[in-house]
């Protein structure tokens, strides 16, 4: 990836929209009046090119705004399908845009129609399943605006004619993009979201109802009702730590349905539906005895759900220092796939540790939530992938080219290669992207993108 990278400094599309910040990206072949656009959007505020020295303007991420809507937009290279070195990068950048952005605006040039490079630019953006808006640019006068028509052919839907230059129908433009842009969160009166939703979960007789009673005992204020919040009659409300927590489908709990009708697949169904309502889930496990299958398969729903994960081992008040020693032991045997998950010791009996839960689920939730910046996250894979290169294979490596998050809960990232990775090369990422950025408490998914 170094040759690539070195000479070009990546964008930081993630890190220049905190939050619900919207997304636009402006794709197209060169010269097609991408920065044109760009500098009618944001009203020629910020020079495109020349005023930010050292920075290329491709892929330039601005701040801009339309009837009081915020978004970000950026400004991608020109797109090229079978471009080379440099000018590959610059169309990898183009579609790492795409990828991270909300609503694409793609840009073709009226006065010379749609080319083949526009054909294949409309099969990216397809791939991309992304919103795109069409627009025609250097639609100066209304005999060009007529051309536009042809666009249609493109099967991107109604094509727009502007004129980027001249600003004629940017207006019109604008209100098409923001009408495609994700609705806006909605503010939530006294506060920006309601509690954490918390999964608690485990096999039957691992201690579930009895940690709720203990956790709802230890409830000093009655929470039922927490401004701005609805909650699900099926669910409970519970203060930890400061924090009111609200613990996702619990009813079964509370009323104990579960020991008579539990078979194994009723189980599984539950845990399946909080898992999925959850943000964090707590796997509770019968410290006192073996690490079952079944207790595995409630760990795998939790992270093939993507959710944050904290592992509590209950009963401790029945483990001794023999039964101590060999749950280290098969710790490390059975929990290996997962060494990243938070771990407390707990006695929902005794109310033993139990104060450990609430820290334990914001530190796994922050790491859920954790974004690492695209020049920080490349600037380790560069170090990374030299120190230790793919091996070898059939006397090619395949390089990683670059990186780039393009998600949070979980973290999701993407790497850019010239080839299929080794799954076990794949896991050595991992596993150092883990050591060096944290991640603790949360599954991350790396997906990797061979260039063709
Ligand atoms: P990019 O490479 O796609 O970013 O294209 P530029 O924004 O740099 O524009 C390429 C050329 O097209 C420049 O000379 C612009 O002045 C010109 N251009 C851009 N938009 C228009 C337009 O609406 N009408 C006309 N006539 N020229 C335009
Ligand atoms: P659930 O099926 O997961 O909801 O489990 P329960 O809460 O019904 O607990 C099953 C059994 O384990 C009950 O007899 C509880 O009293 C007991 N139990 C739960 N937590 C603890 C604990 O921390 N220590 C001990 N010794 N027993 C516990």
């Amino acid at each position: 990836m170094s040759e690539l990278s070195a000479g070009l400094d990546i964008p930081d599309i993630s890190d220049s929209s905190p939050g619900p910040v919207p997304v636009v990206a402006v794709v197209g072949r060169p010269n097609v009046g991408k920065s044109t656009l760009v500098n009618r959007i944001i009203g020629r505020r910020q020079a495109v090119v020349e005023d930010v020295p050292g920075v290329t303007r491709d892929r330039v991420p601005y701040d801009a705004q339309w009837n009081g809507r915020h978004f970000t937009v950026v400004d991608t290279g020109g797109w090229e399908p079978d471009a080379r070195d440099r000018a590959a990068a610059i169309a990898a950048q183009a579609e790492i845009a795409v990828q991270t952005a909300d609503v694409v605006v793609f840009v073709v040039d009226v006065t010379v129609g749609a080319t083949d490079v526009d054909e294949a630019a409309v099969k990216m953006l397809r791939r991309s399943h992304k919103p795109v808006i069409l627009v025609a640019n250097k639609a100066d006068n209304a005999s060009l605006e007529m051309e536009a028509v042809s666009l249609w052919s493109l099967g991107l839907g109604e094509p727009h004619p502007i004129s980027a230059l001249h600003g004629r129908g940017s207006g019109d433009l604008l209100d098409d993009i923001l009408a495609a842009l994700p609705d806006p969160p909605p503010i939530v009166e006294g506060g920006p979201r309601g509690p954490r939703r918390v999964a608690l979960v485990g096999r039957p007789n691992v201690g579930k109802s009895s940690l709720l009673n203990k956790l709802s005992k230890e409830e000093r204020a009655v929470v039922d009702s927490v401004a701005g919040t609805t909650v699900d009659p099926v669910d409970s409300l519970v203060e930890m730590d400061g924090e009111v927590w609200q613990f996702v489908d619990t009813a079964g709990l509370r009323k104990r349905v579960n020991q008579a009708s539990g078979t194994e697949y009723y189980a599984s169904l539950r845990t399946a539906g909080a898992v999925e309502a959850a943000e964090v889930a707590v796997v509770l496990l019968d410290a006192a005895e073996v690490i079952s299958e079944q207790d595995q398969r409630v760990l795998t729903q939790v992270v093939e759900a993507g959710r944050a994960l904290v592992i509590a081992f209950n009963k401790w008040d029945l483990v001794d220092a023999d039964r101590r020693i060999y749950l280290d032991k098969e710790i490390d045997r059975e929990l290996k796939r997962i060494p990243w998950a938070i771990r407390v010791n707990i006695s929902a009996k005794t109310g033993r540790a139990v104060d450990k839960l609430a820290p334990a689920l914001r530190r796994s939730l922050d790491s859920w939530e954790q974004r690492v910046s695209t020049g920080a996250l490349n600037q380790w894979l560069t170090a990374l992938t030299q120190a230790t290169p793919h091996p070898v294979r059939g006397g090619r490596a395949p390089r990683v080219l670059f990186a780039t998050q393009a998600g949070v809960a979980p973290p999701r990232f993407v790497l850019f290669t010239t080839g299929p990775l080794d799954a076990g090369y794949l896991r050595f990422i991992e596993r150092k992207l883990r050591e060096e950025f944290g991640f603790e408490g949360s599954p991350i998914e790396l997906s990797v993108k061979p260039r063709k």
